[in-house]
This record gives C-alpha cells, sequence and structure tokens, in this order.
C-alpha cells in the first residue's frame, strides 16, 4: 500500500524534474547505480552478478542472440523487431475482461501450469489495497497467474523471487517481464539449475516508479482515483477506463510534456530494448491492428508457447501502412527543443490528432515508427547524461536502425549519429 500522504498532484514528481536517478525518495534503493530499473537481481542472492548481467553496465544483446538464435539479426525488421521466427495478430477468443488486452499472457502462462509443463510462473501483481503498485508473485496454480492479469505499469523487482525458485526445488519455470529483467535472466540462466525455463516477454517502454505513476494519471486524467485500466493506444491516444465503465481519451499531443519529462527512470530512458527481443515470445499490441495482440515466436521455445495456446485464439491479419520516415525528421528536431516547450495552440493540437488518426501509421509500420522514436530519444539520452556509457549500453543494431537519419541527426545536432569509437577513428 502507497504510504505518501501528500496528494502526489501537489508533490510533483518524486525525484525532481531533471535530476538523473532512479528514485531518490526510496530509501530501499540508495546506494544503486544511477542506470537502475530495479530488476530485482540485487534483491537476490545473485547479486553479486549484477556488473556481468546487467543491461544498464553491459547491453550483451547481440551476444545473447547468438547464443539463442546462432545469428545476429537480418538486415530487415528484425534489426528493430528483434529476432523473430513468425510474427502473429491475434485475440483469445474469449478475453478475459481482467487482462490488459485479452489476456493471451496469463492465458499462456495459466495453461503451462495447469499441463504440468512448469511448476511456477513469475509473474506481477497488485500490492494489496492498490490497483497499479507492482509486487512479484511466485504464482503455482492457474488461479493465483490469472489474478495477475492487468498491467501494473511500474518497475517491478521480479528477479528477487529467484531465491524463492531455489528455496522451493522450482526446476520448471515460465518468467514473465520486461525486457531488462529478460536481459539479466537470459544472462544468468544458465547458473540457475534449471530443467526448463519459459521466458514471455511483453514489450515496455517508459515505465516508471509507482509514486511517479500516481503523479502520471494526475496530469492527464479528470479522475485519476477511479482509472481501473489504461493504455498507450495505436491511435496516438491515451484511453483511460474509470471505475463507472466510462473510457477517457487523451491524445498524445496534449500531455503536459512540461509536468512529465521528469517522471522516467534514467534507466527506462537509457533502454534500447522496447520489443523484448530475448524472450521466447513476445506479446504486445503495437505492430498489430486496434483491438488487436501482436505476438512474435522468437525461439523454438517460442514456437511451442505459440503453439500451446494458439487453440485459444482469433487470428487477424499483420498489416502495415503509412510512411514513417516522414515523420523522423520532424521528431529529430522536436528533440533538439527543451523539454518544456510551447505546445502548439488548441486548434493545431486538435488537427494533427486528427491526421495523426487519420494519416499515421498503422499496424506494422507504427511499431517501426515508435521504435525507432524511443531509440533515437534515448541515444541521445545516453549522450547528454551518460556520454561515457554510450560504448557499453547502446548496442550496435541502434546505429544500423537510425542510420537513414544520419544528415537529419548532423544537421541538427552537429555530431555524427555513428557511434564514438567509429567516428573516432
Ligand atoms: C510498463 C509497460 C509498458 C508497456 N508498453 C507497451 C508498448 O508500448 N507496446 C506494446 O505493444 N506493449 C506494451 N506493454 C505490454 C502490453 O500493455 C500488455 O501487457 C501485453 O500486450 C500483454 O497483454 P495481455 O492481455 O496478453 O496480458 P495479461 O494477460 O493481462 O497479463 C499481463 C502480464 O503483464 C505482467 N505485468 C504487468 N505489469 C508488469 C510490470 N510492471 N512488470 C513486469 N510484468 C508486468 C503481469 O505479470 C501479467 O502476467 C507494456 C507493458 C507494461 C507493463
Amino acid at each position: 500500500m502507497n504510504d505518501t500522504i501528500l496528494d502526489p498532484q501537489d508533490t510533483g514528481p518524486s525525484k525532481g524534474l531533471d535530476t538523473i536517478s532512479l528514485l531518490s525518495s526510496d530509501t530501499r534503493l540508495q546506494g544503486r547505480p544511477k542506470l537502475c530499473s530495479d530488476c530485482g537481481l540485487c534483491d537476490s542472492a545473485l547479486k553479486n552478478r549484477m556488473s556481468s548481467a546487467c543491461i544498464f553496465v553491459r547491453n550483451q544483446t547481440a551476444d545473447i542472440e547468438q547464443r539463442l538464435h546462432g545469428r545476429t539479426r537480418r538486415p530487415d525488421d528484425e534489426q528493430l523487431f528483434g529476432i523473430h521466427r513468425a510474427q502473429y495478430v491475434a485475440r483469445m477468443r474469449r478475453p478475459n475482461p481482467h487482462a490488459q488486452w485479452s489476456g493471451i499472457v496469463t492465458s499462456l502462462a495459466a495453461r503451462l501450469l495447469e499441463q504440468g509443463q512448469v511448476e511456477a510462473v513469475i509473474t506481477t501483481g497488485a500490492a494489496a489495497g492498490t490497483r497499479f503498485q507492482s509486487e512479484p508473485i511466485l504464482a503455482r496454480t492457474p488461479a493465483e497467474v490469472l489474478a495477475t492479469a492487468g498491467n501494473k505499469p511500474c518497475l517491478s523487482p521480479n528477479l528477487r523471487l529467484l531465491d524463492t525458485v531455489r528455496e522451493q526445488g522450482i526446476k520448471r519455470l515460465a518468467f514473465i517481464g520486461t525486457s531488462c529483467q529478460v536481459h539479466m535472466l537470459r544472462a544468468i540462466e544458465a547458473e540457475l539449475g534449471l530443467d526448463k525455463l519459459y521466458i514471455i516477454g511483453i514489450p515496455c517502454s517508459d515505465n516508471v516508479t509507482y509514486p511517479d505513476l500516481e503523479y502520471f494519471l494526475t496530469q492527464v486524467s479528470r479522475s485519476p482515483q477511479t482509472i481501473v485500466h489504461y493504455e498507450f493506444m495505436q491511435d496516438f491516444s491515451l484511453w483511460m477506463r474509470h471505475e463507472n465503465g466510462q473510457t477517457e481519451r487523451i491524445n498524445y499531443i496534449d500531455f503536459p510534456m512540461d509536468k512529465l519529462h521528469g517522471i522516467f527512470p534514467s534507466s527506462c530512458l537509457s533502454c534500447f530494448d522496447y520489443p523484448n527481443t530475448l524472450a521466447d515470445l513476445t506479446v504486445g499490441y503495437m505492430g498489430a491492428p486496434l483491438g488487436w495482440q501482436w505476438v512474435l515466436a522468437r525461439t523454438a521455445i517460442g514456437e511451442e508457447l505459440f503453439e500451446l495456446i494458439r487453440p485459444e485464439l482469433e487470428l487477424g491479419d499483420l498489416i502495415s501502412s503509412g510512411d514513417r520516415t516522414r515523420g523522423m525528421p520532424h521528431y529529430i528536431a522536436r528533440l533538439n527543443q527543451p523539454p518544456g516547450a510551447k505546445k502548439p495552440p488548441f486548434l493545431v493540437r486538435k488537427l494533427v490528432a486528427y491526421m495523426q488518426r487519420k494519416k499515421g501509421s498503422k499496424g506494422l509500420e507504427f511499431a517501426r515508427a515508435i521504435i525507432e522514436m524511443k531509440l533515437l530519444r534515448n541515444l541521445n539520452y545516453v549522450r547528454s547524461k551518460f556520454p561515457r556509457f554510450e560504448a557499453r549500453v547502446v548496442p550496435e543494431h541502434v546505429y544500423h536502425t537510425l542510420a537513414p537519419y544520419a544528415d537529419h541527426y548532423q544537421a541538427v545536432f552537429g555530431r555524427p549519429l555513428t557511434p564514438p569509437r567509429e567516428s573516432a577513428s
């Protein structure tokens, strides 16, 4: 339960608008490196493996992909989406009303338990008395995992449960988590003594701490206390469902960015794995048409997972329309403006939102667009706040992916897009 007594609206972001740290007010996290997403590894007996496993110490995506797939990414969509064997548009035939989307993730994990393929699932529930404060859960029954359906959109130290997994003698495990958690887990996988590990990944971007989540909702909603579900949708707006069943929407362009830019942890702004590329199966929505989920089977285990849930799925069509490359130069120019820069007038914002919905990228092109935008924004963040870390935390594929925009980048920022090691030589 949140023990903050002040109204989050009055307190502002927990760490000040331009502070580069995780959450200075949380004593549990004091002494952690400034790039920390609180994945939980450091709360476990495996803490001493942090420096060799942490994505924010050294991004090992290419090495892990080589181990998992025996190859590197192809020079196509894999540069952005990560290596995959197949991708689908799908939704549960009988959606779970408590799920974030249709409930593919928790239904799949429940089947793994039902069929005895795993003994436990690490998943994320809500802390008692809250809707959205994350609490890592080691589910041993289908009902326990189904009870964790729905996003708790804040950092969650799920890997701390690895100690419990070992203590309970669990040998067949499923893990549901975000890309930073999955990177750490892959890096230590061989040392866990497991007979089988299934990794179901959810795409993740701009996660926040729980106090900042509360603050965020006060800034975007007329009734933050009654929100029961919210999602950043593919139609360029945030949908918030309230207790009374009504849905409130706010266009992305109307977000009060001058009040929000400080809420994102430095780790999330230094993350280059939005689509959770090291999972066996990634289940998101951003590459699918509105109302559908986007599923990428990456490994043989991922294909096995998909086949397990396939009979319960309705399959849709992969679509792709629009041209993201037209918007990127404007985005690059905007990145160079201060975060509190004045918003365009109301009518211009209305028109932009309308045009985004009408003409904006859809389906796979929408996913390409937002992944590219986040790669670019985060590259810039690392360059401005942690320049010495760039060679370690920015993986090579980021530069290949963004290469088509190198001239715009040079023109706006007055420096090459290429990594410092290359430009130095
Ligand atoms: C912070 C955040 C940002 C996201 N951003 C995107 C995005 O930009 N694009 C996109 O395509 N998808 C994104 N997702 C994933 C998406 O919202 C859905 O979670 C996913 O598509 C699964 O939907 P579902 O109905 O199958 O899941 P459900 O069956 O409802 O299950 C949801 C699962 O998510 C897990 N979960 C919830 N909160 C957390 C958390 N904080 N950390 C780790 N695991 C958690 C739960 O354990 C549960 O197993 C995001 C998720 C989170 C938590």
